[in-house]
């Protein structure tokens, strides 16, 4: 079995990360290297997606609790309006393999948007 996840480790508390708001199925935390004034990721609770063309295709319930938290979290730490990155693959960006959403909302700096 491969190892958690460090957005796993995160929810059980392994490594330190306050989660800011959370779902039956899906938290949200702050990222930690930040690209925009505010950018939060919103993350399911699971593991078992890799990226979110698996989600929607397996669990577009989860897909949309997770639009819903990105939609709640943007309107309690901006003014509401927001973008919603979701990398999908290396070459795009992505790093973690445990699907998740960037929220990113105020002037951002557009060339770092890959990660
Ligand atoms: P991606 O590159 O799309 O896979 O996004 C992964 C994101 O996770 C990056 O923006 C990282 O800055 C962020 N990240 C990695 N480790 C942590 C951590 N311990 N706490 C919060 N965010 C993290």
């Amino acid at each position: 079995m491969s190892e958690p996840s460090i957005f796993t480790r995160i929810l059980k508390g392994e490594i330190p990360s306050e989660i800011i708001a959370e779902t039956d199925n899906a938290f949200a935390i702050r990222d930690i290297a930040p690209k925009a004034p505010v950018h939060l990721l919103v993350i399911p609770k699971t593991e078992e997606y890799r990226n979110v063309v698996e989600l929607a295709a397996d669990d577009p319930d989860l897909l949309a609790e997770l639009v819903g938290l990105a939609n709640s979290v943007a309107a309690e730490h901006s003014d509401g309006d927001f973008r919603l990155v979701f990398n999908t693959g290396p070459g795009a960006g992505q790093t973690v393999f445990h699907v998740h959403a960037h929220v990113l909302a105020g002037e951002l700096d557009e060339s770092s948007l890959g990660g």
